[in-house]
């Protein structure tokens, strides 16, 4: 679908690099955590379940044109390799059998980046708010929420429940910031992929981007980052000259 496709590679970023949102806060209130391949180590782990599943039905998918989808949610994911008359016969249950076999068989091998907990906390003690901005399924997100030890810190998180459309479509990152009651234009998302950044900045957040999930730095920075970090740990070693912190420098890019 062509609007799929604008979304996937906008012609230019959302705005130049350096460029200033048109609600820029000083001070952010809160920060929308994408959950895989940012907090947690499994951007692999999704992208062997998807290619299993696809080969389950038939379908062979190189491993690397998967993984560099991972991001999206299923609604987004099965277009980039499957025909409509393929998604009507089989989406639903290559989906289906995905979603079982990660939970199955892979969910138990993800692990948590170092000092991700440690991340969201300071993100707490700077008097923000936190929110998970997924649209992982509800089983895996409360497995995610107990392997992060975030429980008590997270004030609000979306689910694939919450919305109709994954990202990069704006949706998730409007859904969670509502649920934060807050403004999105007053929220600075952190995602390891491409779409986390045009999904936040769709929703008139701002983006930080982590490499930790392996996307290049290009892609990040291309999709509407202000900011890149090797990872959490990274993040947080930095925080105060960064996007989240109160009088940020944009020291990140
Ligand atoms: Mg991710």
């Amino acid at each position: 679908m062509p609007h799929e496709r604008a979304l996937e590679a906008p012609a230019r970023p959302p705005l130049p690099p350096g460029g200033c949102a048109p609600h820029l806060p000083s001070v952010p209130r809160a920060v929308l955590f994408d959950v895989d391949g940012t907090l947690v180590d499994s951007v692999d782990l999704h992208a062997r379940a998807w290619q299993e599943a696809f080969a389950h039905f038939g379908k062979r998918v190189p491993y690397r044109e998967i993984r560099a989808q991972i991001g999206k949610g299923g609604d987004q994911l099965l277009p980039v390799f499957l025909d409509e008359e393929e998604r009507e016969r089989m989406g639903e249950w290559i989906e289906s059998f995905r979603a079982d076999l990660f939970q199955r068989e892979y969910l138990r091998h993800a692990r948590p980046f170092a000092h991700a907990r440690d991340l969201v906390r300071r993100v707490k003690q700077m008097g923000l708010r936190a929110g998970l901005a997924s649209s992982a399924q509800r089983e895996e997100l409360e497995h995610h929420l107990d392997l992060l030890g975030v429980r008590a810190l997270v004030d609000a998180a979306t689910t694939a429940d919450d919305v109709d459309r994954s990202k990069p479509f704006p949706d998730v990152f409007a859904a969670c910031a509502a649920k934060l009651g807050v403004d999105p234009r007053d929220a600075v998302a952190v995602g390891d992929s491409p779409f986390d950044a045009i999904g936040a900045r769709r929703a008139g957040a701002r983006a930080v981007g982590l490499l930790a999930g392996g996307f290049p730095r290009d892609a990040l920075v291309f999709a509407g980052c202000e900011a890149i970090y090797a990872d959490a740990e990274d993040l947080l070693r930095r925080f105060d000259g960064s996007p989240l912190a109160p009088g940020e420098a944009r020291a990140g890019v």
